[in-house]
Order: C-alpha cells, then sequence, then structure tokens
C-alpha cells in the first residue's frame, strides 16, 4: 500500500535493526484519514474470505481494526492485555511475550463476543516474531471461531513472525512490509 509505505519513510523512524516507531501516526498519535485508507485495503484484499467478525489485540490494532470493520459493517471485538491471570469464569487467556515490552503478558479473550463458527478477520498493527498473532488465534480457536485472515499493517518480513504464521497455514496480508531497517533506514519488499 504505497500511501501507508510513503508515510513510513516520513514519519516512521528506524531506532536500530528491530524496532520501528510509528508513534506520530499509529501508535500514540492516530492519521485517521490514513487508517480509513488502511480499513479500505483490509476490506478489498479479504472481500472474498467471508469475514464475520473482526478482532484485535489493544491499543495499537484498535485504530486499523475499527476502521476495517466500519469498512466492512461487521462487529469488532478487542482482545485485552492483563498484567496476569484473572481466574473468572467464561475468560480465555494465553501468555504472550511482548516484543516492545520484554516480558509476557496474558492475552484475554471474552469468548461470549465470539461465536463458534464465525469467520474471524485478526488485525494488528504489527508482525515481529508471531507471539501475539499466533495467540490470539489460539484463543478465537478455542472459542470455536476459525481465523481466516491475519491483517497487519507493518510487518517486518526478517523477523520469524510471517514465516510461522504462513507455516501454521493462516492466510496473511501485510500493507507495509519491511525487509530490512538500520538506523534511520527503512527499507520495502
Ligand atoms: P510479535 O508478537 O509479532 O513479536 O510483535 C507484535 C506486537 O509487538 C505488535 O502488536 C506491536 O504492538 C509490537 N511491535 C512489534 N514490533 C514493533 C515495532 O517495530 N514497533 C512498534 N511500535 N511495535 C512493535
Amino acid at each position: 500500500m504505497e500511501l501507508l509505505k510513503q508515510k513510513i519513510l516520513d514519519c516512521g523512524r528506524a531506532l536500530d535493526e528491530h524496532v520501528l516507531l510509528v508513534d506520530s501516526f499509529l501508535n500514540n498519535q492516530v492519521d485517521v484519514k490514513l487508517m480509513q485508507e488502511v480499513g479500505r485495503e483490509f476490506a478489498r484484499r479479504f472481500a472474498d474470505a467471508g469475514i464475520t467478525r473482526i478482532v484485535t489485540i489493544e491499543s495499537s490494532g484498535i485504530a486499523p481494526a475499527a476502521m476495517a470493520a466500519l469498512e466492512m459493517d461487521l462487529p469488532l471485538v478487542i482482545l485485552k492485555k492483563s498484567k496476569s491471570s484473572i481466574l473468572k469464569d467464561g475468560i480465555l487467556q494465553t501468555e504472550v511475550f511482548s516484543f516492545t515490552k520484554n516480558a509476557p503478558y496474558m492475552l484475554t479473550l471474552k469468548p461470549q463476543f465470539v461465536n463458534p463458527g464465525d469467520k474471524v478477520l485478526l488485525i494488528d498493527d504489527f508482525l515481529a516474531n508471531g507471539e501475539a498473532a499466533l495467540g490470539a488465534s489460539s484463543l478465537l480457536e478455542r472459542a470455536g471461531a476459525q481465523v481466516a485472515g491475519i491483517g497487519i499493517v507493518i510487518a517486518k518480513t526478517f523477523q520469524p513472525g510471517l514465516k510461522k504464521l504462513q507455516e501454521a497455514g493462516y492466510r496473511v496480508e501485510i500493507l507495509a512490509p519491511v525487509k530490512r531497517m538500520a538506523e534511520n533506514l527503512i527499507e520495502f519488499e
């Protein structure tokens, strides 16, 4: 998606070879017009997938996922991040290792917001090692839903996540695939 790639080049900053900062339009401040285009692009790419629900992970997945949900006229469900496991009936949790915080957290789904048989489009802001997407997929599958697609705004394709998701059989669509980074250098596939 050229508009997004240009925005990353104009406003993003590679901190080092591993971490990309996009706080001015995705993580801290949100360019909602750009997110609207992102939502449209996800809707276009997954138009044939029979999606019945959009699911994302708080907090930076919410803006692009909400725009996709609006465009596709579908409900949006948010997976929350908890510091510890919550002992509550009717809650599904799995441990995920956070790429940015370098610490584990409990990804949490309230399964009453997903129907068995739902065809879910999972949307997240970044893909790195695939921990968040694989954890989210396992929760959705435990709730009886099918992960029919995974939409990623920015994937660092040199990190292992993409391969892991593809090997697990998921259909992954990436709007901005970054193949290499260094301090102040960003290269797309
Ligand atoms: P993964 O679970 O695939 O290792 O990492 C994905 C999650 O970590 C995303 O939900 C995102 O919040 C965060 N993340 C991974 N890499 C980056 C990055 O380079 N920049 C930012 N801002 N967040 C990242």
